[in-house]
């Protein structure tokens, strides 16, 4: 006996041969996938607790989110026309003012609630497995913990640029780091996993990125970082360190450790190779370099000479959602628009960026990422009966250009059942969506009287 069976599914394996299997079964015990093939098959081969029919739905590995900042929904919609800067500086530096000065009282409930309603909305849109980077909360691992999710804490560390009233200490900062590794690194199985993510090249200073390059290597895990997404970071990094950003970060080791650099737009050709030579994974986030006006990274380059690409939403201050099957199709338009040629991207390739090469991203791709036998059993189902997705095309190009989030049905993550048919079973919805309410409010009020103090080495 085994314990779930999804029978009569299009199954979109995401391996090696990107097979589409047209009838498809996958078979689920424990954790794990036990097998996959067609329904016929597996029907007669295995007897499950649980049957899922998955008739006019697609099967697919979860999305994985390669960059978000969970605590940005507390945030969406308070923002239309702002650029990258202005936007940080006017929107999201009051409410980090309130987080920050409750994070000192120990009051850790505004990250945790907010989390827990990215989450929430993420499972809601496919997404199986999150990375957020975020500051140092304890309770953002235990709103993972709690929702079943596969959620990776890239813990936001930054010493400049920012106002001084919403910096911890450093010392502070890297006590709270460890502690939050030594509790939550690999907990429940290895589903919640911690890494560093300095925030940006400027938003730290050399000696303190130095420190983080340090403490990566001892534990051992990647490092996320921002990098170029706007002209006004290379200007400054050129200023100061007299290089452009990427060959800033060869210079101080970064590269030598496994690093998922995010957006990566303003990029020179010269700092193109050095990714593609230190093997570094890219996180793209089209829409929220869309609505932030930051620009259009070079993505045919990039996939022509095999760096790999993953996608993201980026916060929901700046996306305004976590909705990958958003970040999909944004991604497909935007590079077909931008070089003005169809053929630039196809469905195929996008929907790997959403799913195996965000795996491969954050060092999980022999865990994840794909629908194969021993793999852990991240997996959604995506009705394709609606209007909107019928007659049936082929269906990859059909998950890409018509499906929306909301057709996701069902979601399993470790093979537990955490949304089905459309309910969230692990979290109580209404009540998270509350809170989350009643935060944002507290936040607002508690900031009402804040203006961030600019500092000389603020702007240029
Ligand atoms: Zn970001």
């Amino acid at each position: 006996m085994v314990d779930i069976l999804i029978r009569n599914g299009i199954v979109l394996t995401q391996d090696r041969q990107g097979r589409v299997i047209q009838d498809g079964a996958v078979v689920i015990d424990q954790s794990r996938i036990l097998d996959v093939g067609p329904t016929d098959q597996l029907v007669s081969k295995y007897q499950a607790d649980i049957v899922l029919d998955a008739s006019k739905q697609a099967v697919l590995p979860g999305f994985v989110n390669t960059h978000s900042h969970l605590w940005q929904s507390l945030m969406k919609g308070s923002a239309d026309n702002e650029p990258l800067q202005d936007w940080v500086f006017n929107q999201l530096m009051p409410i980090l003012y309130t987080s920050n000065q409750r994070l000192l009282k120990e009051n850790f409930e505004g990250e945790y609630y907010a989390s827990l309603l990215a989450c929430i909305e993420s499972i809601r849109f496919g997404t199986t497995t999150i990375l957020t980077m975020d500051g140092l909360n304890p309770r953002i691992c235990e709103a993972f913990q709690q929702i079943g999710i596969r959620g990776i804490h890239a813990l936001q560390m930054a010493d400049r640029w920012i106002p001084e009233e919403i910096l911890q200490p450093i010392e502070k900062q890297v006590h709270d780091a460890k502690m939050i590794y030594r509790r939550w690194h690999n907990a429940s199985d290895g589903r919640i996993k911690i890494m560093l993510g300095p925030c940006t090249p400027y938003i730290c200073s050399k000696s303190y990125l130095e420190d983080i390059i340090e403490l990566a290597r001892q534990w051992n895990t990647p490092i996320q970082i921002h990098v170029a997404e706007a002209p006004y970071e290379v200007e400054l990094i050129m200023k100061e360190q007299g290089r452009t950003p990427i060959n800033y970060l060869e210079s101080i080791g970064l590269l030598d450790l496994k690093t998922i650099a995010v957006h990566c737009i303003w990029l020179s050709d010269e700092e193109k190779n050095i990714l593609k030579k230190y093997n570094v994974a890219v996180s793209h986030n089209p829409e929220s370099n869309m609505k932030l006006g930051s620009g259009v990274m070079d993505l045919p380059w990039m996939l022509k000479q095999g760096v790999n690409v993953a996608l993201a939403t980026d916060g929901a201050a700046s996306n305004d959602n976590l909705n990958m099957l958003g970040a999909i199709r944004a991604a497909s338009l935007l590079h077909r628009v931008t070089h003005k040629d169809p053929t630039i991207i196809n469905s195929h390739t996008l929907l790997r960026m959403a799913t195996i090469n965000g795996a491969r991203a954050l060092g999980l791709e022999k865990e994840i990422g794909s629908i194969e036998r021993d793999k852990r059993a991240d997996i959604i189902l995506i009705d394709l009966s609606k209007p909107h997705t019928r007659p049936l095309g082929n269906v990859e190009n059909m998950l890409v250009h018509c499906s929306l989030g909301s057709d996701v049905e069902t979601v399993i993550i470790d093979g537990k059942i955490v949304m089905k048919d459309r309910t969230i079973l692990t979290v109580n919805e209404e009540y998270v969506i509350k809170e989350a309410e009643r935060i944002k409010c507290e936040y607002l009020e508690e900031a009402k009287e804040y203006k961030p103090k600019i500092r000389d080495s603020a702007r240029t």
